[in-house]
């Protein structure tokens, strides 16, 4: 795909969740029509897209159908079963590219990419058995945390090791899975920076967020971040070394953590990303379309922050509050159309403007 999408053109998304939903949204602004590709039911990507394909990963003739119906695929999540981009990558091209999954879906590999960068992590170690682990805590101390390699999100497949005499139960927690363990970090907080790179290398970042979790799952951010100038253009240059070293082509999350010592990486996604919500009100062009800019081949757009946001995230029962929310003059709310509302559930967010051009 050498020239850019014209409008008409279509965008296969894989995952019809709230990501999906808002990233076809950004594409028909932009005149182009969006196939989704999702094994559960009602996903909410497909109220607002052309066409919906309900299979799985491992339907090849769903996955080939979807791909010849396409001109490019991009994806929402990052762990898609390779058997599926293997048969994909044959038919159309795969934006952003195999490199940012095959780093991204494995916490060890992605440790060692970014250290391999010349960039700050925690100290980390591979875990398989008792034995690893002992060896693994040599090199992190306490306390450290214990993750699954794969298909960890929001806080889960995590075990906190406080002292050297929990490591069996957080093993245990791990249920066999392969795991990676990092060294505590003693952060300040936490910040992402959310960047896009267009397919001749060039790339735009957002401003920096400050992310507040709680449980494991985010639940605001803020922008801007505290930071300092260097620091600033530290969050810059580390995210631009990271999607060149990837030939990235899309958006990436980079979540960091501030410390004393400088910024860390945490983790890299290689798409948007929950933190980038608040560009949605805070800019001229939101992470959304600008993903879809860089996956059509288009120029990428003006990201220069607008305003100051709170991004709030409408977990579970939050949901409940959007009449409250929506008589406020400065929140612009964003609903992801679930129909089941369900504890740890994203249900949708809302931006306030906290400080306007
Ligand atoms: P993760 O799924 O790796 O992003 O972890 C979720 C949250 O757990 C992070 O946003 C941090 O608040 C916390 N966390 C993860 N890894 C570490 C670490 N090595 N040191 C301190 N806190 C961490």
């Amino acid at each position: 795909m050498r020239e850019p999408l014209r409008p008409g053109a279509r965008i296969g998304i894989l995952g019809g969740g709230q990501l999906g939903r808002m990233l076809a949204m950004a594409a028909a602004r932009l005149g182009f029509t969006c196939h989704i590709y999702e094994p559960g039911a009602h996903p909410p990507a497909g109220h607002v897209a052309h066409r919906v394909s309900r299979a799985s990963y491992e339907d090849r003739a769903a996955l080939e159908a979807f791909a010849r119906s396409v001109d490019v695929i991009t994806y929402e999540f990052e762990n898609i079963p390779t058997s599926a981009l293997d048969l994909l990558e044959k038919l159309r091209p795969i934006r952003p590219g195999r490199e940012a999954l095959r780093v991204s879906q494995d916490r060890l590999t992605e440790k060692r990419f970014l250290a391999g960068l010349g960039l700050k992590t925690a100290p980390f170690a591979p875990v398989s058995d008792a034995a690893s682990l002992a060896r693994a805590l040599q090199i992190t101390g306490t306390p450290a945390i214990l993750k699954t390699r794969r298909f960890g999100y929001d806080g889960k497949g995590q075990a906190r090791i406080m002292a050297p005499e929990e490591a069996e139960s957080a093993l245990a927690a791990m249920q066999g899975a392969e795991a990676i363990l990092e060294g505590f970090v003693d952060f300040t907080h936490e910040i992402s920076v959310i960047a896009a790179r267009g397919p001749s290398g060039e790339i735009a970042c957002f401003d920096a967020g400050e992310n507040v979790h709680v449980n494991g799952i985010l639940s605001t951010t803020t922008v801007p971040a505290r930071l300092s100038n260097a620091q600033q253009t530290d969050a810059v240059l580390i995210a631009a070394n990271i999607l060149n070293a990837l030939d990235h082509i899309g958006v990436m999350g980079v979540e960091l953590f501030v410390t004393s010592a400088g910024l860390m990486v945490n983790e890299i996604a290689p798409r948007v990303h929950n933190s980038g919500h608040w560009t949605q009100d805070g800019c001229l062009i939101d992470q959304f379309e600008q993903h879809i800019r860089a996956i059509a081949g288009w120029p990428l757009g003006d990201g220069r922050r607008i305003a100051d946001v709170v991004m709030e995230n409408l977990i579970g029962d939050d949901i409940d509050r959007i009449a409250e929310i929506a008589a406020d003059p400065s929140a612009a709310l964003h609903l992801y159309g679930k129909a089941e509302t369900r504890p740890g559930r994203k249900m949708g967010h809302v931006n306030r403007l906290t400080r306007r051009p």
